[in-house]
Formats: structure tokens, sequence, C-alpha cells
């Protein structure tokens, strides 16, 4: 599914409803797109939808941020850094449970190879003039039962 997002808060309008369908089960999420395309601003207003208060900081530098959401965890992972693969292994990619867990990844071209099976791919691609092209495809069953979606582009 192919939508347009003229501007920010379309972005984050997005994000409140992508998290309002995501299923009780784990899902695994990759965010594809250049520097800026919106990746970080999308998983903030899905995790802050969530429940997630303060703060929502980028993993730039950390790689990898975990979240407790009423005892439900989340990650956001940023791999745009990665050196080595084996990097993964220390910031305690062991942990991650995709079963029950929500995993975002933005840069997950970097860490191919050593990511659980995608569920949902989200490609971001700047669209003039200052608006995005978002892409969702689902890859999974679990991706492809969340509600559809002509909703996600109302009034936008
Ligand atoms: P990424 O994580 O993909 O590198 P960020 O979400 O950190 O990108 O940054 C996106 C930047 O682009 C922000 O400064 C945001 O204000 C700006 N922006 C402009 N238009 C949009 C849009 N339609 N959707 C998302 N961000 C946008
Ligand atoms: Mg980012």
């Amino acid at each position: 599914m192919k939508l347009y997002i003229p501007d920010e808060s379309a972005m984050i309008t997005l994000g409140c409803r992508l998290a309002a369908v995501l299923p009780d089960s784990g899902l695994v999420v990759t965010l594809h797109g250049d520097l800026g395309a919106g990746k970080t601003t999308l998983v903030r207003a899905i995790l802050r939808t969530l429940g997630v208060t303060g703060h929502v900081r980028s993993p730039t530098y950390t790689l990898v941020e975990p979240y407790d959401i009423g005892g439900r965890r989340a990650w956001h992972l940023d791999l745009y850094r990665l050196s080595d693969p084996e990097e993964l292994e220390f910031l305690g990619i062991r942990d991650l449970d995709p079963a029950n867990d929500l995993i975002f990844i933005e840069w997950p071209e970097r860490g191919r190879g050593l990511l659980p099976p995608i569920d949902l791919a989200i490609d971001i691609a700047v669209a003039e003039p200052g608006g995005r092209k978002v892409t969702l495809s689902p890859q999974t069953k679990r991706a492809e039962a969340m509600p559809h979606q002509g909703q996600f582009s109302r009034g936008m």
C-alpha cells in the first residue's frame, strides 16, 4: 500500500493510526529510506501513541533503545552506524523476542542475516514538494492481519 504524506504532522498521524492497529503479538517492522526521510519521526509517533512518555530519542549512537510499555517490550534499532555485525551481539540483540516484542528497525540492510524475520516493511521516500511517499508491505500473516488500511490516509 502506498500513501502520500504531505508533511511531518501527517507522518505523526500515520504513526498514531499504525499504533492503533498493531497486533497483540510481536511484530518486526523495518523502516527503509534515506537519512532525513522520516523513519525516526514515524517510530517516535508510534511509541508515543503506545504510551511511551518523555523523550523518545533516536538510537543513532546507542543503536538500540529498549522500551517497556506497560509490561510489553518494544525496541527501536538504528543500524546506520553498525560497523561490525558482531556488535549487535554486544547490544543485546539476543534479548529480542519477535514472538512478543514490538521491534522497529531503521537501516535493516546493515543487519542483514542477523535480524528476525520481517513482518512489515515500510519504505519512506522524499517526494516533491517536501512530502513523503510511504509504502507499507506486509510480509507475513500477522502483518496482513492488521486491519486495513484505507483509513491510514484519510484526511491527509
Ligand atoms: P530519519 O530517521 O529517516 O533519518 P527523521 O525522522 O530523523 O529521519 O527526520 C525527518 C526530518 O524530515 C525531520 O526533521 C522532519 O521534520 C522532516 N520532515 C519534513 N517533511 C516530513 C514528512 N512529510 N514526514 C516526516 N518528516 C518530515
Ligand atoms: Mg532515524
